[in-house]
C-alpha cells in the first residue's frame, strides 16, 4: 500500500465500501439522501464506528485504535461537516475555535492564536475576524473558518461531507474554488461527498457511487460522466440539467420507480433490483460484484453493465 493512502472495507452494514485515496486526489462519493455517505465519512475519520471492514490511513490500520493511538492521525485526518453553524461552538471566538485543535496537540496559546491568523488569511478573512463569534459570520464565511479550522493541524486528507450544500448557490461557486485552490496549494487529499453531480464533476478527478450502503460504480470522472456502466449512475446523471439549451431539451430523464429501500432490510440479490429499468430475473436472487467494466480501471455492480 502506498504513502498517503487509505481504505475502507466491508464496514458494519456498509459492507460494500470500498474506497482508496491517493496523494493529492479528490474522489467523490455521491449517492442519494440516506444511502451512507455521511456515514462512511464519519466511520472513516473515527468519529463512528466500524462494526466490521478495516479503515487504513497511510498504510496503519486505524480501525480499533484507542483516543490516544488516534490522536496523531487526527492532525493528519480532517472533515468539514455540511452544517457550518452547527459544527462551530457558538461560545466560543472563531480564534480559539481555530486553534482547538492545535491546543489540544500541544500548541501554546500564542502561537496557536498566530497560526489561527494566518489560516483565516489563507481562506480568504482577515484577523479582525479573529474575536467576533460564528453568528456574526454569514454561511459561506462560517463555512471558510469550518476549512481553517480542519487545516489547522496540516492534515493529508480531509473528508468534505457535503461542504457546499447548505450554502447559496451563489457562495457555493466561492466555497468551491476556495478548496481547489487550497488542494492545489497544500497537496491535500480530498474526498468529497456530495449530493450535486455537478460540483463534484468540476471537483473530483474520480466518482464513486454509493446506493444503499454499497459503492456501485468507480472510476475516473471522465469515464463515469460520459459512458455510466451501471443503471444508477446512469439515473442519476440523466437527473443533472445541462448548459447547452439545445442538449437540455433533448436530455432523456431515467425516472425511478419508488423510493430507495432501508438499509436495515435490504432487497435480495442486487439491491437496485426492485428500483432498476434493466433488472432481470438473476438479479433477485445474486448480488452482483464490483468488477472492471470496459477497457480502463472503471468498476461497476451489475450483472448487465453498459458498455460504450
Ligand atoms: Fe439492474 Fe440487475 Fe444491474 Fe442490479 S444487477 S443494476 S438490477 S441490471
Amino acid at each position: 500500500m502506498k504513502q498517503d493512502h487509505r481504505t475502507l472495507r466491508n464496514s458494519g452494514q456498509f459492507n460494500g465500501v470500498d474506497l482508496d485515496l491517493a496523494r493529492g486526489e479528490t474522489l467523490g462519493l455521491v449517492g442519494e439522501s440516506g444511502c451512507g455517505k455521511s456515514t462512511t465519512g464519519r466511520m472513516l475519520v473515527r468519529l463512528l464506528e466500524p462494526t466490521a471492514g478495516t479503515v487504513e490511513f497511510e498504510g496503519r490500520d486505524i480501525t480499533h485504535a484507542s483516543s490516544r493511538e488516534l490522536r496523531p492521525v487526527r492532525r493528519r485526518l480532517q472533515i468539514i461537516f455540511q452544517d457550518p453553524y452547527a459544527s462551530l461552538n457558538p461560545r466560543q471566538t472563531i480564534a480559539r475555535i481555530i486553534a482547538e485543535p492545535l491546543l489540544v496537540q500541544g500548541s501554546s496559546a500564542r502561537a496557536a492564536r498566530l497560526r489561527a491568523a494566518e489560516l483565516l488569511a489563507m481562506v480568504g478573512l482577515g484577523d479582525e475576524h479573529l474575536d467576533r463569534y460564528p453568528h456574526q459570520f454569514s454561511g459561506g464565511q462560517a463555512q471558510r473558518v469550518g476549512i481553517a479550522r480542519a487545516l489547522a493541524t496540516g492534515p493529508r486528507l480531509v473528508i468534505a461531507d457535503e461542504p457546499v450544500s447548505a450554502l447559496d448557490v451563489s457562495v457555493q461557486a466561492q466555497v468551491v474554488n476556495l478548496m481547489e485552490r487550497l488542494q492545489r496549494e497544500l497537496d491535500l487529499a480530498f474526498l468529497f461527498i456530495a449530493h450535486d453531480l455537478s460540483v463534484v464533476k468540476r471537483v473530483c478527478d474520480r466518482v464513486a457511487v454509493m446506493y444503499l450502503g454499497r459503492i456501485v460504480e468507480i472510476g475516473d470522472k471522465h469515464e463515469v460522466y460520459t459512458a455510466a456502466a451501471h443503471p444508477y449512475t446512469r439515473a442519476l446523471l440523466s437527473a443533472v440539467p445541462l448548459p447547452d439549451p439545445a442538449q437540455e431539451r433533448r436530455r432523456e430523464r431515467i425516472i425511478l420507480l419508488g423510493d430507495p429501500p432501508s438499509p436495515a432490510a435490504p432487497p435480495t440479490g442486487c439491491t437496485f433490483h426492485p428500483r432498476c429499468p434493466k433488472a432481470q430475473r438473476v438479479c433477485r436472487t445474486e448480488q452482483p460484484s464490483l468488477q472492471v467494466v470496459g477497457l480502463g480501471m472503471r468498476k461497476a455492480a451489475c450483472h448487465f453493465p453498459e458498455i460504450q
